[in-house]
């Protein structure tokens, strides 16, 4: 795939991949925007439409209003898509090469999928569909020959340590690799004394010490499910079981993550913490492009650590861990409670450590189904969020505590 004039679609242009996705291409503008699509903010997309001219925006119903009337007063020609149908057309319309799916959440399923179906280069941040769909997603890209390129950073710098072949999809060239290691910074709360971790507030739980994200999945981090994610989404990436993944705590943030070799090797990527690394390695591959990122300076670092997680400060991670382990309908039962916790403790619903508790109250009683289908996976997420509410509006962890 050369540069030369490919149409891109990033979903979730609004958000924080979103942005440095732009940057990136404001460092290398061959690359034409077809469609920028965000949930509500329709200033900011508007904004954003004014700079890339793109095509297509998509918002959704309840900001459509907003972005039109902006629409009418200037002098741009791009059309205004609505909804989930919006989002499908510009991720699976003929004229686009390359989707960036960094929707958070389930909301960026359909899309996903939707460019997973229709042959495009997709650039996968929103991990929530792959840890939901797994085998699925993955099947639906090698029959329209869609090249899935991991975004998120650990991913990202696994698949630059694996041997390239023409399929992006590293399931036969992986000869030789023993495991892969998955970095994780610990966030900001790897060594806050554990009888605090129960009145911590939202802003300090998105307050990471290395990244700047999107709020969900700064909990995430804080809390290491965002670690558990990942590691159901290096099983379904890269083909592997649970015991060939590891994970290793590193907060200087430096190292990615790891692959080991038969030999004894181990190939590591190493970059400034900034997601337009991965973002223009997965644009340009198998070439490489600028990424306005500043060059690292390893004398300029704290000494890199290591440490093996301690499981009972991080339970979300274990449970991502188990999940991985069933496959089947578990891990998106799993991202499903996770999801519905998550926002009951950014509006305050719930504190930090209630989170881990719902989602292993409702993985307890949603039974795993091992093969299934799109349709299970959705009726069984459906089921996930409906018993989470109800756990979380019966105040179901402080009867549990008392
Ligand atoms: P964010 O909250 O900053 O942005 C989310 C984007 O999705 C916004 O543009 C928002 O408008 C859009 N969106 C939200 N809900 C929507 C809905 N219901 N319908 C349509 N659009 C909707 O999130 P982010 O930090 O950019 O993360 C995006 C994805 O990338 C997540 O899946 C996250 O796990 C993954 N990721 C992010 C980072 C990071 O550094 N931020 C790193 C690795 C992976
Ligand atoms: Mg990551």
């Amino acid at each position: 795939m050369t540069s030369r004039n490919l149409q891109i679609s990033i979903l979730g242009s609004t958000g924080s991949v979103g942005a440095s996705t732009l940057a990136v291409i404001d460092e290398n503008p061959s690359y034409k925007v077809f469609a920028l699509t965000a949930h509500r903010n329709a200033k900011l997309l508007f904004e954003q439409c004014e700079k890339y001219r793109p095509k297509f925006a998509v918002l959704s119903e309840a900001a459509a209003a907003e972005f039109n009337t902006l629409l009418v007063k200037s002098n741009l020609d791009t059309k205004l898509l609505i909804g989930e149908p919006g989002l499908i057309e510009v991720a699976s319309n003929p004229n686009v090469d390359i989707v960036m799916a960094a929707i958070v959440g389930a909301a960026g399923l359909e899309s996903t999928l939707a460019a997973a179906s229709n042959g495009k280069r997709l650039l996968l941040a929103n991990k929530e569909s792959l840890v939901m769909t797994g085998d699925l997603l993955k099947q639906a890209a090698r029959e329209s020959g869609a090249e899935i390129l991991p975004i998120d950073s650990e991913h990202n710098a696994i698949f630059q340590c694996l041997p390239q072949t023409k399929s992006s999809v590293h399931t036969e060239s992986n000869i030789g690799v023993v495991k892969v290691v998955l970095t994780a910074s610990g966030g900001p709360f790897l060594n806050t004394p554990m009888e605090q971790l129960e009145s911590v507030t939202p802003d300090q739980a998105c307050q990471h010490p290395k990244w700047s994200m999107g709020r969900k999945i700064s909990v995430d981090s804080a809390t290491m499910m965002n670690k558990g994610l990942e590691f159901i989404e290096a099983c379904y990436l890269f083909d592997l079981q649970p015991s060939q993944v590891d994970v290793l705590i590193h907060p200087q943030s430096i190292v990615h993550s790891m692959v080991h070799y038969k030999d004894g090797s181990v190939l590591a990527q190493m970059a400034n913490p900034d997601m337009r690394v991965p973002i223009a390695y997965g644009l340009a591959w198998p070439q490489r492009i600028e990424s306005g990122v500043a060059p690292l300076d390893l004398t300029a670092e704290e000494p890199l650590q290591f440490s093996k997680p301690d499981l009972s400060r991080f339970p979300c991670l274990r449970l991502g861990m188990e999940a991985a382990g069933e496959r089947g309908t578990a891990p998106a039962v799993l991202n499903a409670a996770n999801e519905v916790a998550v926002e009951a403790f950014l509006k305050g619903e719930i504190g930090f450590a209630e989170i881990p508790l719902i989602i292993e109250a409702v993985r307890s009683q949603i039974p795993c189904e091992p093969a299934p289908t799109l349709a299970i996976i959705q009726d069984l997420d459906g089921q996930a969020r409906k018993l989470s509410k109800e756990l979380i509006l019966k105040d179901f962890c402080r009867g549990a505590s008392a």
